[in-house]
C-alpha cells in the first residue's frame, strides 16, 4: 500500500466542527449553578493543589455575587495566564482532583470552566486590570516568550521594572501559540491573551531574536540588571530504531506546530494510518488531532500500562472517545518502507514489567502506518547558554534553579520547562515566572 499522507481528508465544515472548542464558555446561568455547588471551604484543598495558589473559593464567590470582573482579577493576580490555564490545565489531576465535592459525589466543582467564565468576561471588556508601579529605572531581559517568560515579564512590569523579551520565533506565546491542542485554545486565544498581558506596558517583545545566535548571555548580563531564562525544551528525543529517517516519520511537536500555524486546518497533511509512539500529553494531542483531521486509523502505542502514562485518565478517555486506539505494553522495533520508499509499517516487541524493570516478552506484532508520530519526550538544549564569561550550572540536563528560581549565576534566574525538577505544565511555568520576578524585584530593590 503506497503512502497516503495528504490534506483535504475531510471537508472544511467537518474539520471546523471537529476542532470546535472542547469546553465552550458557560452561560451566566450555568456559571451561577456551578458556582453555587462550591462549599467555600476553609483551608480549601483546591487552593493548595493549584501551582499558582489562586484563591479559588474567593473567585467562585465573586461569580456568585455577579462580580465576574472582580473574580477575574482574583485569578489573574495569582496567574496572569489564568485564561489559558482555564483551558489547558489538567484540572482532573490538580484542583478538581482534591475538591471536596469530588470526594463526596465524584463530581468536583468545575473550577476550570468557572475560571474561564470569569477571565473571558474580563478580557472581552478589553481593559487591563493591573497598573504599573512607579518606574524603578531597572532593566530586565527575559529570554523566551512562553508562559514562564511572559508571566515573569508581566510581574516585573507591575513592579515598575522595564522588560525586554527576546524571542527566537516570529511570534510570542511559546507552546501556547505553537503546541497546545487546537481545540483547547480556539479563535487565536494564545495571541489575544498575549496582547492582553503585554497591554500593561513597559514590556518590549523582540521576536526573531535568539539567544546564542542574535544575542549572547554575556551581553545580556552586561546590559541588564537581571536576566530571566524561559527557554523551554528545544530538542526532541529520538526512537533510535531502524527506519526512523524514512519519509512519514515525524516529530509529534513539529506536526502539532504546523497544525497550529496552518491558515486552513483541513489542508494539514495527515496519514491514512497513523501510529503515535508515547504516553504523554503530546502523544495524546497528536493522536487526537490526527483523527480529527480525518486519518482513518490512529493507534497510540505506549511501552507500559495505562496507569503509567503521563497523560491523565481524562486525556486518555478523550482520545478513545475521538476514535484513537490505545495499545499498551509494546516498544517500537523497526519502521518498514513500502515500495515507494516511504514509511509503511512499524513492528513492535511486546513488553512486561519484571521486578520494576521493563523486559521484552519475545512476542511481536506489526501495524500498518504511513505516518509515525514520535512523542517520547523533549530535552533541554544548553547550546544558547554558552558564553565566554557566563556559566550556569545544570542538573539532570536542565538548568539548576532554587525555590526562588535563581540559578548558580547571581544575575540570572530561570523557570518553566527549561528548569530541572519542573512539572512540564503551563501553570507550573507561569508560577516559575512569577516567583522569579518576585525574587528579581527583591534583589533589585531590596524590597
Ligand atoms: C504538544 C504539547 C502539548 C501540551 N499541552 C499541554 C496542556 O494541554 N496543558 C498543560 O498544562 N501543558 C501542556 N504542555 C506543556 C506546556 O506547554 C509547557 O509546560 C509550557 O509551555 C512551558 O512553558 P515555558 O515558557 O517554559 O516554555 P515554552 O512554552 O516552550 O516557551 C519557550 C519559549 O522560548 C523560546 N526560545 C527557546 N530558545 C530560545 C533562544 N535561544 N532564544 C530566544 N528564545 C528562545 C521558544 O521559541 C519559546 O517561545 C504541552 C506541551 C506540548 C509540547
Ligand atoms: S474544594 Fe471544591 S468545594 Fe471546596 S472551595 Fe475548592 S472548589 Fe469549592
Amino acid at each position: 500500500m503506497p503512502s497516503d499522507i495528504r490534506g483535504d481528508r475531510l471537508s472544511p465544515a467537518e474539520v471546523e466542527s471537529n476542532f470546535a472548542d472542547l469546553h465552550p464558555l458557560l452561560s451566566k446561568h450555568e456559571a451561577y449553578v456551578e458556582a453555587d455547588r462550591c462549599y467555600f471551604c476553609h483551608d480549601a484543598p483546591c487552593v493548595t493543589a493549584c501551582p499558582t495558589g489562586i484563591d479559588i473559593p474567593l473567585f467562585i464567590r465573586q461569580i456568585l455575587t455577579d462580580n465576574p470582573s472582580g473574580s477575574a482579577k482574583t485569578i489573574l493576580g495569582a496567574n496572569i495566564l489564568g485564561g489559558m490555564c482555564a483551558r489547558v490545565c489538567p484540572t482532573e489531576t490538580l484542583c478538581e482532583q482534591v475538591c471536596v465535592r469530588e470526594t463526596a459525589e465524584q463530581k468536583p466543582v468545575r473550577i476550570g470552566e468557572l475560571q474561564r467564565y470569569a477571565t473571558d468576561h474580563l478580557m472581552a471588556a478589553g481593559v487591563h486590570p493591573f497598573e504599573r508601579a512607579a518606574p524603578t529605572g531597572k532593566k530586565v531581559a527575559v529570554v523566551g516568550a512562553g508562559p514562564a517568560g511572559v508571566s515573569c515579564a508581566h510581574r516585573l512590569s507591575m513592579h515598575g521594572h522595564d522588560v525586554t523579551i527576546y524571542e527566537a520565533k516570529s511570534k510570542g506565546g511559546g507552546l501556547n501559540e505553537y503546541g497546545i491542542a487546537a481545540y483547547k485554545a480556539v479563535d487565536e486565544f494564545a495571541r489575544r491573551e498575549l496582547d492582553f498581558v503585554l497591554s500593561i506596558g513597559g514590556i518590549e517583545l523582540k521576536t526573531g531574536m535568539a539567544l546564542g545566535r542574535d544575542v549572547s548571555l554575556d551581553a545580556l548580563v552586561g546590559d541588564y540588571d537581571a536576566v530571566f531564562l524561559g527557554l523551554g525544551l528545544g530538542a526532541t528525543n529520538g526512537l533510535g530504531i531502524a527506519g526512523e529517517q524514512l519519509e512519514g516519520v515525524v516529530d509529534a511537536v513539529d506536526f502539532i506546530e504546523d497544525l497550529r500555524q496552518a491558515p486552513a486546518l483541513e489542508k494539514v497533511a495527515v496519514g491514512r494510518r497513523v501510529v503515535v509512539i508515547g504516553g504523554g500529553m503530546t502523544a495524546i494531542d497528536a493522536a487526537v488531532q490526527s483523527k480529527l483531521l480525518g486519518a482513518e486509523e490512529v493507534t497510540l502505542v505506549y511501552r507500559r500500562g495505562a496507569d503509567r502514562m503521563n497523560a491523565s485518565a481524562y486525556e486518555q478517555s478523550l482520545a478513545k472517545e475521538k476514535g484513537v486506539v490505545l495499545r499498551h505494553w509494546a516498544r517500537p522495533e523497526k519502521i518498514e518502507a513500502g515500495s515507494d520508499g516511504k514509511a509503511a509499517a512499524i513492528s513492535f516487541m511486546k513488553t512486561r514489567e519484571e521486578g520494576g524493570k521493563l523486559v521484552d516478552t519475545g512476542e511481536q506484532y506489526e501495524l500498518q502506518a504511513d505516518m509515525v508520530l514520535k512523542a517520547i519526550g523533549q530535552a533541554f538544549t544548553p547550546a544558547p547558554l554558552k558564553g565566554a564569561n557566563t556559566e550556569i550550572a545544570l542538573e539532570g540536563g536542565r538548568i539548576k534553579a532554587g525555590a526562588d528560581r535563581r540559578t548558580s549565576h547571581p544575575k540570572i534566574w530561570a523557570g518553566g520547562d527549561a528548569v530541572a525538577g519542573g512539572e512540564d505544565l503551563t501553570v507550573a511555568a507561569v508560577e516559575d515566572g512569577k516567583q522569579a520576578a518576585l525574587s528579581i524585584h527583591a534583589a533589585l530593590t531590596g524590597a
